[in-house]
């Protein structure tokens, strides 16, 4: 390892927290939303756009320090980033690998962007369903409207 490698090593290893790899390149700020992180009231977040990547082309990274994502949360995620990988950081090393788990719908984790859907007329409190039909690109359709879900809108509508 050169001392350019070391130095770099150094500046990103965080010592308790979360590192979320293969985000798609340009999607973390994207990511940071998801996590209802605003920049004001946050850990310390270390961000890494547009790096080469075998998987994805161009990846993003992002680390969150003294901060440990659920399942849960990290299952919101798939949104933007089915492919990511996320490792729980305590005392400089690995303490736990998670992965998305992604199932044939995703629910309660946002609501339909069509207004007039029913899902989202307040006298009918259903839950939030949304259809996964694809992963690459991910492709989501609601359970009530049957209409296609448009991703930037839908980020926006995270419950
Ligand atoms: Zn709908």
């Amino acid at each position: 390892m050169t001392a350019d490698e070391q130095a770099m090593r150094r500046v990103t290893a965080i010592r308790n927290g979360t590192v979320i790899d293969h985000i798609p390149g340009g999607m973390v700020l994207q990511a940071l939303q998801i996590f209802n992180v605003d920049g004001r009231h946050s850990n310390p977040i270390s961000l890494v756009m547009n790096v080469p990547s075998r998987k994805l082309g161009t990846k993003d990274i992002l680390k969150i320090e003294d901060r440990e994502l659920t399942q849960e949360e990290l299952d919101r995620l798939a949104l933007i980033a089915p492919m990511a990988s996320v490792s729980i950081i305590r005392n400089y090393s690995v303490a736990e690998k998670l992965s998305i788990q992604l199932g044939d719908e995703m629910i309660n984790v946002a609501h339909c962007v069509y207004s007039n859907c029913i899902s989202n007329a307040e006298r009918e409190p259903l839950p939030h369903r949304l259809k996964v039909l694809n992963t690459s690109p991910m492709t989501l359709q609601c359970h009530y409207c049957g209409r296609n879900q448009n991703l930037d809108r839908l980020v926006k509508n995270l419950l």
